[in-house]
């Protein structure tokens, strides 16, 4: 498994290449604008060619986008939706320009509306997002913890967007090992997660299962809460990360880390030297 993390771009795009080389990492995951806001990525081709020659001269790779978390193709509100479709229109652009493996974001929750109304929309806003980008770079769905009206928590509703928007190649899927493990999916064994793998494979398909993030889990099983812990030390630990990396239809999928860090500075060296130890 390729091991890398989360890292920051702040400085310019190809700090985060060098942010990367200082954690180890074999692969980045980056936020190209703002996170909590609807301020749309503006970085300067001067910017765009040191990233990409960085990137090169690193070998680090895939570099995964994660768009921002107030996206919600399930909402009611049209103009949430709209301002929602049209980051990721934008977000699929620089991941064309980036040389980057997809976009990787949280499709939101269906509200007042109902889980029907909630899917339709999104289903629509999905269609609209790709038909608007006529780039190559996919959309991952991320798995989620499931909480109220969260769309993506069991990996059935993951599976019926993709059917609904026409199966096109261009969908695939993240699995987060915190969100799945506090949604309910138990992990933590072989059996355990052969099972929920085969879960996985009917509902979705494991062919459209391109990325990893490799979180552990501050809340217990089942909870429905997405708190993320450093590796091992949360109620998936070690073993469970263990069978996690080793498992086969695991080991050739790019593993991103969104963790605190052992210095609070987000995905650091440590968490990748754990998640090694564990390679058979
Ligand atoms: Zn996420
Ligand atoms: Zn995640």
């Amino acid at each position: 498994m390729r091991f890398g993390g989360h890292v920051s771009i702040n400085g310019g795009l190809e700090r985060a290449i060098e942010r990367g080389i200082e954690i180890t990492a074999d692969c980045i995951q980056i936020f190209v604008a703002a996170p909590q806001r609807w301020l749309k990525a503006n970085h300067s081709d001067e910017s765009v060619a040191k990233f990409i020659a960085a990137r090169q001269e690193s070998g680090i790779g895939p570099v995964l986008l994660h768009g921002p978390y107030l996206i919600n193709l399930g909402t009611t509100d049209e103009e949430l939706r709209k301002k929602s479709i049209d980051s990721l229109v934008s977000q699929l652009t620089w991941a064309d320009r980036l040389n980057a493996m997809g976009v990787v974001f949280h499709v939101g929750s269906s509200g007042s509306g109902g889980h029907e109304a909630g899917m339709s929309f999104a289903v629509d806003a999905l269609n609209e997002v790709l038909a608007r980008s006529p780039g190559n770079a996919p959309l991952l769905l991320e798995t989620t913890a499931g909480g109220t009206n969260s769309i993506g928590g069991r990996f059935e509703h993951l599976g019926e967007l993709i059917r609904r928007a026409g199966e096109t190649s261009r969908l695939q899927v993240c699995l987060d090992t915190c969100h799945v493990f506090a949604a309910g999916y138990p992990i933590c064994s072989r059996d355990e997660l052969d099972r929920t793998i085969e879960e996985f494979d009917r509902a979705v398909g494991l062919g459209r299962l391109t990325a990893l993030h490799l979180n552990d889990s501050r809340d217990p099983f089942g909870s429905h809460r997405d708190r993320h812990a450093n590796v091992g030390e949360g109620e998936i630990g070690l073993e469970g990360f263990g069978t996690v990396v080793n498992h086969p239809a695991l080991r050739d999928i790019p593993g991103f880390l969104e963790v605190p860090g052992f210095e609070d500075k987000g995905p650091d060296a440590e968490n990748l030297r754990r998640l090694r130890a564990l390679v058979e």
